[in-house]
């Protein structure tokens, strides 16, 4: 632990009710002010808690982690107390959910705008243009998904300068922790109660969290609509996962509350034991699949061979329910997001001039490449820009004064291969203290957070069967990181108290 503790929270304890409270409020205001002595406690319980809950990850160090479960576990990396939030934010953050949800699939409707979109980025970006040779084949097939699961995250800062909650990206494909985000939310309110008597908070201002539970009861749902119950739910995986715990929560509670099987492959086992039988049907390893849930092939490291991009084919091609479909992968890429947030293009997608205006309050500046009077405002001021190409899983945008070398490289070369990048006004949310805990080391530091709102979606035909807010997941970061990726090593699992 680094530093020293200003006069602690229980020193500063007077016998005067109203003013302990007073006091003892303060503590998350600045966990950094906390008695050192019940940090250590607070930490030391946390660390039991996570170990006994299944607040889990591989460990980096174990060679063995990211393929044998229960093999090199430790706690997943945490944040000790809860992230103070505003409740009018989160609300309109729950309140919004729906709406992205059904513009998303109204989005997956329309091929033609996904194919036109994304015409220039398939010019120089290989990967997105594979996902769109995937997406044409379907559309020259006139394939149709009637039954359509969306399992999403959205994810907001919230700019402190303007006190707007606002959009950093829509995940369509592989939103992750919606098993861990759980316990972390459980672990805190955990935490306040234990502590309640030095901290006086209130663990009922930790907002419930049952991702788990809302993302597997949608994986069941569309099994059920599915209608074969000999089939399984297909996970597809990557051949290392050490977040694999974040993904067996989910199958185990499938598992356990609806008597669902599950197989986990790999895309290349997938291409080695998958077949399509001649009515659609996917069978993989013997085995009729209802519904196959990505978590891999967001990335073209997922691809190392061309067997893993026939696997993602072959599973287009087949009636399984796809989570996501490449239609709906394609409506989360950041080109997307960028020409939703052009005039006039919400109006194409959705009818409620309410729900518009909603969702257009939460998007922030984004931009082409393409125009020109942003290009060069970026170079001269590139701190207030972020460049972002079109990949997920955290670490690929470009920040700072490497935004102002990449768009004069690119100005100077005059190639096309500006068009795999969109430019995104940089948000700049409030700093706060925080003891984050990672690998059981704890620091204080000075932090920033991006909260992520699951939501699900379910349809078939013009049956909605489910559409809503599923759960969060808050991600706070050192702020002076620039990405906030947990598994790729820059943030730690947070909850929020509600204020
Ligand atoms: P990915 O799909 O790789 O997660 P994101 O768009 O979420 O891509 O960017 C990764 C991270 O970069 C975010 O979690 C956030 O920490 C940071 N980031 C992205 N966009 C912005 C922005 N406009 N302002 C500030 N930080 C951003
Ligand atoms: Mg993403
Ligand atoms: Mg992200």
């Amino acid at each position: 632990m680094a530093g020293n503790a200003p006069a602690s929270v229980a020193a500063l304890k007077c016998s005067a009710g109203v003013k302990e409270e007073l006091e003892t409020q303060e503590s998350i205001f600045d966990p950094h002010g906390v008695d050192p002595n019940l940090v250590r406690k607070m930490e030391y319980d946390a660390l039991v808690w996570s170990s006994l809950h299944g607040l889990v990850v591989g460990d980096r160090a174990s060679q063995m982690s990211g393929r044998l479960p229960g093999v090199g576990l430790v706690h997943a990396p945490i944040s000790l107390l809860p992230m103070l939030f505003p409740e009018s934010h989160w609300k309109q953050a729950c309140e919004v959910a729906p709406i992205f949800n059904e513009l998303v699939d109204r989005v997956s409707l329309d091929a033609k705008f996904l194919q036109e979109a994304l015409s220039r980025t398939k010019k120089v970006d290989v990967f997105t243009s594979r996902l769109l040779d995937i997406h044409a084949k379907m559309i020259d097939i006139d394939k149709k998904e009637e039954i359509r699961l969306g399992l999403h995250r959205s994810d907001y800062m919230l700019d402190e300068q303007t006190n707007l909650l606002l959009q950093i990206e829509l995940n369509t494909i592989s939103s992750s922790f919606p098993g861990l985000s759980c316990l972390v939310s459980e672990l805190h309110r955990s935490l306040l109660h234990q502590f309640k008597q030095h901290l006086g908070l209130d663990p009922e201002r930790i907002p419930e969290n049952n991702a788990v539970g809302h993302f597997a009861e949608a994986l069941y749902k569309a099994w059920a609509e599915y209608n074969n119950p000999r089939s399984v739910v297909m996970i597809v995986v990557q051949t290392e996962e050490r977040n694999m715990y974040d993904q067996h929560w989910l199958f185990t509670v499938l598992k356990e509350r609806y008597q669902v099987r599950s197989i986990r492959k790999t895309l290349a086992e997938i291409d080695a034991q998958g077949e399509l039988l001649p009515d659609g049907t996917l069978v993989v390893d013997g085995e009729a699949v209802a519904v196959v849930y990505f978590r891999a092939g967001y990335a073209p490291t997922d691809y190392p061979s061309e067997s893993e991009w026939s696997a993602r084919l072959l599973i287009e091609q087949s009636c399984a329910i796809k989570c996501p479909s490449i239609a709906y992968h394609l409506a989360g890429t950041k080109k997307i997001q960028q020409e939703l947030a052009k005039p006039n293009q919400l109006e194409r997608f959705l009818e409620s001039k309410d729900d518009i205006a909603k969702v257009r309050k939460c998007f922030a500046g984004l931009w082409s490449l393409d125009d020109s009077s942003i290009v060069k405002d970026a170079i001269q001021r590139p701190g207030l820009y972020v460049m972002k190409p079109q990949r997920e899983g955290g670490g690929n945008n470009i920040y700072g004064d490497d935004v102002r070398l990449a768009l004069q490289r690119l100005e100077k070369e005059g190639m096309e291969e500006d068009a795999a990048y969109i430019l995104m006004q940089r948000i700049f949310p409030t700093i706060s203290p925080a003891i984050l805990i990672r690998e059981g080391v704890s620091h204080k530091d000075h932090v920033i957070s991006e909260l992520g709102v699951y939501a699900a979606y379910l349809r078939n035909k013009a049956n909605v069967i489910i559409n809503g807010q599923s759960g969060y997941l808050m991600r706070t970061k050192v702020s002076s990181s620039n990405e906030g990726g947990v598994a790729a090593g820059f943030a730690v699992l947070d909850s929020i108290y509600l204020v």
